[in-house]
């Protein structure tokens, strides 16, 4: 293991909703929530301000909305996203070779690899100037930790937040970990924590202090040597920049043909369980489910069906693989099945809201998705206007929908270099009123050669829309289920 704090974990703070806020100058110091808004949807991401509330990623928005009534509930606006997240990416390349993207807003960064930092002072200069650049390219606050560490590094990114730099010494870690509780470390969950506590375990300390042997009777070989490991801080796992993994597939010969059309049903089933368990362990999801099925006389046939957006639910798996089998004659007898998952991404917020997008299609109606409106009645208008969408009027201009319903679209008229906005009503099919693509978040095309570390935004420039911007936004899919 290394000696100096020179792996950099990133967090950027509330992503999601700091976007939103950036870009939507009345809700800045607001609570904003983005996430599904359908009736089984989940919050991506709560700002700041809404946390107060209790409301938390991964919460049913349901939920949500009873503790923050008052907040500003939005659709996720991914296109965005991922460009904002790509100048940032680009920022940590700068700084190394070695860049592990955990998501969209978050990633590690092996400085020494780099060579921008050798020692904890060019460490903590390397971070700080990270932070600055960050916040100069695209108007957003991110958390930085440093340790000689991964496990640690992300400890150091979560104390930092909001807005902060954290760097562990070397030589501090086991202090700083002992009176944490175990759910801290990598790779204890719920279970894994309910079964130490019940062995009168509930913190790293006591874990190091119960020692290897005890853990590995307790939770096995694997996970007892990894987690005692953890506990004294030992931590040996590198950055990496590329993910080697490109498919992840379960298959099965059978000894014996199978005829029976409900068997072959049954085992693909679990082939899908299988392989979803092996996503999972991997901490990876997939968009393209894949059934390969060789005959009796060894013909071999793959069908493929792609989702919305990356899942890793058994379910969805299961079903989507169920239908690949449909179409797929068995009747002479199949000696091999598989099920796969390709198009793998890591598992992050936006897997959340490919189930809410799912509902959404499933046919919520638009009434519900906000606040405003009066009832829930159905649309009379062929046009969806969701809150927080990106709309333009030919005589108002830039602004964003606010809410919908009962045939009417409330938008409140701002960008994000403009004072919080004026709010108007119209009626759904307004010729006048388009959707458009959302606005950049500091002005100037969005190449990054900004060296202005001095933290000075040019704020006074007019917002404009580069063209060069507005192409690269133009085929998000994911942004437009
Ligand atoms: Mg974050």
């Amino acid at each position: 293991m290394r000696t100096a704090p020179t792996i950099l974990h990133l967090d950027m703070d509330a992503f999601f909703a700091s976007v939103e806020q950036a870009s939507k100058p009345s809700l800045r110091g607001k609570a904003v929530v983005v996430g599904g808004l359908g009736p089984r949807g989940v919050v991506a991401t709560a700002s700041y301000e809404a946390r107060i509330f209790g409301v938390h990623s991964a919460m049913p928005t349901a939920q949500a909305r009873r503790l923050a009534p008052h907040a500003a509930y939005l659709v996720p606006r991914f296109g965005l996203y991922r460009s904002v997240s790509e100048q940032v990416m680009g920022l940590l390349r700068e700084l190394s070779p070695l860049v592990e993207p955990l998501s969209l807003d978050e990633a590690f960064v092996d400085l020494e690899a780099g060579g921008s930092a050798w020692d904890g002072e060019s460490a903590r200069l390397a971070g700080s100037k990270l932070r600055a650049d960050i916040r100069a390219a695209t108007g957003l606050t991110g958390s930085v930790g440093l340790a000689a560490s991964k496990m640690l590094a992300k400890i150091a990114s979560e104390q930092a937040k909001p807005d902060g730099l954290v760097l562990v010494e070397p030589g501090t870690e086991q202090a700083l970990l002992g009176p944490m509780p175990v759910r801290t470390l990598p790779g204890v969950g719920p279970a894994t924590g309910d079964h130490l506590r019940r062995a009168g375990i509930t913190t790293v300390e006591e874990l190091a202090e119960a020692g290897e042997d005890e853990l590995v009777r307790l939770l096995g070989k694997a996970h007892g040597h990894a987690l005692s490991a953890m506990a004294l801080a030992r931590d040996q796992r590198p950055v990496v920049a590329e993910r080697e993994t490109k498919s992840v597939s379960v298959e099965d010969t059978y000894d014996v043909d199978i005829h029976d059309r409900v068997r072959v049903g049954i085992e693909v089933q679990r082939l899908a369980d299988r392989c979803v368990g092996r996503l999972r362990g991997a901490g990876l999801s997939g968009r393209t489910i894949v059934l390969k099925v060789r005959r009796y006389d060894f013909s071999t046939l793959t069908r493929s069906e792609t989702l919305r957006g990356p899942t890793d639910d058994p379910a969805v798996v299961r079903e989507a693989a169920a239908r690949l089998l449909e179409a797929v004659d068995t009747t002479g007898g199949v000696r091999l099945l598989g099920v796969g998952v390709t198009g793998l991404a890591d598992y992050t917020q936006e897997d959340l809201f490919a189930q809410a997008a799912g509902e959404r299609a499933a046919g919520d109606p638009v009434a519900e998705a906000v606040p405003e409106a009066v009832a829930e009645q159905p649309e009379t208008t062929e046009r969806l206007w969701r809150a927080g969408q990106d709309v333009r009027h030919a005589e108002h201009g830039y602004g964003w929908v606010q809410g919908s319903g009962l045939g009417r679209v409330t938008v409140r008229f701002e960008t994000p270099q403009s004072d919080p906005g004026r709010v108007r009503t119209f009626r759904g099919d307004d010729p006048d009123l388009e959707p458009a693509d959302p606005l950049p978040l500091v002005p100037g095309p969005p190449e990054r050669d900004c060296a202005a570390s001095d933290g000075a935004q040019p704020s006074s420039v007019p917002a404009s829309l580069p063209k060069s911007w507005s192409e690269s936004l133009g085929g998000e899919a994911t942004s437009r289920p």
